[in-house]
């Protein structure tokens, strides 16, 4: 990696390279794209943010009557246990309240574990074109990482999705995690609960195997439901949410995950007390309240996907199948160009070149009014 000194003009040089540690020296700063403060005052309400699964049905109105007036507390420090939203999650879930971590997003609780469970000794299995905070986790825990080859493109159910049965066989004695995202992102593949039943049966019980579900509340493919169903059979299955999908939160970041009480006790060792705010905790718990809301933004979601890739299909773009909020498109060519004429019209949407897919871009279904400008302004 390219070694920088930041010098600004009343700043000495420094050049902490030398002195950061081994695992951070090996990461990048995330790299937003774009910079969408900007962009949305150029643009103004012109812009279509395709970019980033977010769902443009924002959260329920009862959410937000209930962040409203949490703002009033917000001088107090937010309960560090969570309590009030991790029963309401128990509830809504049918499991043990001991069972249940909550994170500044799903993206805190996907490190902390890597955090809490791996170091230099170990390795940590995921899948090509897995979702990109695995790697992530993993360099930053200091383990190496073992990335298994994804499905060919030409797989009949999961295009570039994991390879289960490589996925197992790759798993070595000093593997600790294997992370699995179901539906996947970026590829909005999946795979069903009879594949992952076989799967969890080639593990040895002192690998944790983490199945993040951040799209769980779009799903409705056939013998696809969740993980959850088969915990209590596997201790070592740690399941992760998330509010930023379906229930409209991203900006609030407030994830979750269910997992063997031993496993939670854990990462409440490293969490940091006060990791979601109080805005959050009140707006989730009141979220998982609004039933109808959820099936309003699934429903939505899915005519608008379906509609949204036959219109690209009709314009020759090629998707992927998809249980998510968005597609993945694959071109004939190299993506950049057609990324660059979308973005200079006000089309935000996500290359898939870091991942190793530069004739990919992954679009998120966005409102219709949304999708209409995306069509549009295609060449
Ligand atoms: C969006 C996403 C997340 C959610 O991240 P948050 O930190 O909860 O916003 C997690 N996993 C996958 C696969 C995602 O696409």
């Amino acid at each position: 990696m390219a070694k920088r000194t930041v010098q600004r003009k009343s700043e000495p040089p420094f050049d902490a390279s030398h002195l950061v540690n081994a695992a951070t020296a090996k990461l990048r700063a995330y790299d937003p794209g774009h910079d969408l403060p900007a962009l949305r005052s150029r643009f103004g309400a012109a812009i279509a943010e395709l970019g980033s699964n977010e769902n443009p049905l924002g959260p329920s109105p009862r959410a937000l009557k209930a962040m409203r007036a949490a703002l009033a507390e917000a001088l107090r420090y937010p309960d560090p246990r969570g309590s009030a939203l991790k029963r309401a999650l128990a509830a809504h879930l049918d499991v043990d309240v001991a069972r249940i971590a909550l994170g500044n997003g799903s993206h805190e609780l996907l490190m902390l574990l890597a955090q809490c469970f791996a170091d230099a000794k170990h390795s940590i299995v995921f899948s090509q074109f897995g979702f990109a905070v695995f790697p992530i986790a993993t360099t930053a825990s200091g383990a190496r990482a073992i990335r298994v080859p994804a499905l060919p493109r030409s797989h009949r159910s999961a295009p570039l999705g994991h390879d289960l049965d490589a996925m197992a066989r790759s798993i070595r004695a000093n593997t600790c995690i294997v992370y699995l995202a179901n539906p996947n992102n970026p590829t909005g593949t999946w795979f069903d609960d009879a594949a992952l039943a076989a799967f969890l049966d080639k593990v040895p019980r002192e690998v944790l195997v983490v199945v993040d579900e951040a799209y769980h509340e779009y799903v409705d493919a056939p013998g696809l439901t969740t993980a959850m169903g088969v915990a209590g059979r596997h201790p070592n299955l740690v399941v992760t949410r998330t509010f930023s999908k379906a229930y409209g939160m991203a900006g609030l970041r407030v994830g979750y995950l269910v997992a063997h009480p031993d496993v939670v006790g854990m990462l409440e060792r490293l969490r940091e007390s006060f990791n979601v705010n109080n805005v959050a905790l009140e707006g989730a718990a009141a979220a998982l309240a609004d039933k109808p809301w959820l099936a309003k933004a699934r429903a939505f979601n899915r005519a608008e996907r379906e509609w949204l890739r036959g219109e690209l299909l009709e314009r020759g773009y090629r998707c992927l199948p998809s249980q998510t909020n968005f597609l993945l498109c694959v071109l004939p060519r190299d993506a950049a160009r057609l990324e660059r004429h979308l973005f200079e019209r006000g089309v935000i949407v996500r290359p898939m070149g870091g991942y190793g897919l530069p004739r990919a871009l992954r679009i998120s279904v966005g409102s219709r009014a949304e999708n209409r400008r995306l069509l549009k302004a295609l060449p």
